[in-house]
């Protein structure tokens, strides 16, 4: 099915917010357009609504064309626009794979969309099979998450490509955590599926979650809808002043995750060697799924030592694990000190 017609009819005939800003693009020295306050706060202009020159740096980095390429106020913004666009509340659904992030279903929820679980198998690889029998022509969008959050690890490429070849809705790609990963991006898929969105953003690898900042990959058709719906000034100017910034110099980025991937390994070692410890999943992310014998208690004890890590032993398919992000050399010590002093707790004669 051709783009436009899996967009529900009341988008597709949809006519944009026009703004003073996105109607005069040409130079000029007196703007009394818009209703702003003329005095110079440095912030008295409306953002450039379209993110121009944002979209231009981010566009020579990622090899993606600007017109390919949707900012919003974090990847959530993109998830919930996505939903809108696509699926008519109580009629279509959107299709997740459990274990997975948790807010592609609050998004549906909140739009009155039904989601359709088909959970990942054991080694958490999507099950290609049941998920395009669990299809129809009702199911508009699959959120694949690769890396994976909760579990870790990067989803099978070719399975990836199976669900494009297969799946007749939206194929969406959650890509938060693809800078810590040895794969490689489902951008350069873009080309040849024009169904497929890529999602990354700025709160993980960049380090800048305060300053929410998500982007999107897609065909310019899909990319044209979300721009129809967005709130105009969805992205700030402080915020695209911070991501111009971080964008100036990609290497400080890359040195941090660089040292973050140090110190994943340094982690998994650690903790393999702790007698607590069952399982440490490999990972693809910043973050290490965990699974121990007791883990509402180590939970607990953790958080009386006043350490906050991620308790996920009720999520399906995680049953026992915690979550631990990686963290500074001086954080992830103390973790390990303190789940030892756990360990010696339960058994204090080993
Ligand atoms: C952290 C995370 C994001 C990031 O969301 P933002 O709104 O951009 O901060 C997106 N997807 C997954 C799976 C995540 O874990």
């Amino acid at each position: 099915m051709e783009i436009e017609a899996l967009a529900r009819k009341n988008i597709r005939e949809l006519v944009a917010y026009s703004s003073a800003r996105s109607e005069f693009k040409g130079k000029a020295e007196v703007w009394l357009d818009a209703n702003e306050n003329p005095f110079d706060t440095g912030l008295n202009r409306y953002p450039d609504p379209l993110q121009q020159e944002v979209k231009t740096r981010i566009s020579e980095l990622k090899g993606v064309s600007p017109d390919q390429l949707f900012l919003g106020n974090g990847s959530d913004e993109a998830i919930d626009l996505l939903i809108r666009i696509f699926c008519e509340p109580r009629i279509d659904h959107i299709l997740t794979l459990p274990p997975t992030y948790g807010m592609y279903k609050v998004s549906a929820s909140i739009s009155d969309v039904a989601v359709r679980t088909i959970n990942l198998d054991p080694d958490f690889q999507p099950a290609v099979a049941a998920i395009l029998a669990a299809a129809n022509a009702h199911s508009k969008l699959l959120f694949i998450c690769s890396p994976n959050n909760p579990t870790g690890n990067r989803i099978d490429p070719l399975r990836i490509e199976a669900l494009l070849e297969g799946f007749a809705g939206i194929v969406v790609v959650d890509e938060a955590y693809i800078d810590f990963s040895s794969g490689e991006s489902c951008t350069q898929l873009l080309e040849k599926y024009p169904r497929l969105v890529v999602m990354q953003t700025f709160s993980k690898a960049w380090g800048l979650a305060g300053i929410r900042l998500g982007m999107a990959f897609a065909d310019k058709r899909i990319i044209h809808l979300l721009n129809k719906v967005k709130p105009p000034y969805n992205v700030n100017q402080l915020t695209q002043a911070a991501a111009l910034a971080a964008l100036k110099n990609p290497t400080e980025t890359q040195m941090r995750v660089k040292t973050l991937l140090t110190e994943r390994k340094q982690l998994i070692h650690a903790l393999e060697a702790s007698p607590i410890v069952q399982q440490v999943y490999p990972s693809d992310a910043n973050f290490l799924l965990v699974q121990t014998a007791d883990p509402n208690g180590l939970y607990h004890f953790l958080i009386d030592q006043r350490i906050v890590v991620r308790n996920r032993s009720t999520v399906i398919g995680c049953e026992g694990c915690l979550r631990f992000t990686v963290g500074t050399p001086t954080e992830n010590t103390r973790l390990i000190q303190q789940i030892d002093t756990f360990a010696k707790t339960l058994a204090p004669d080993a």
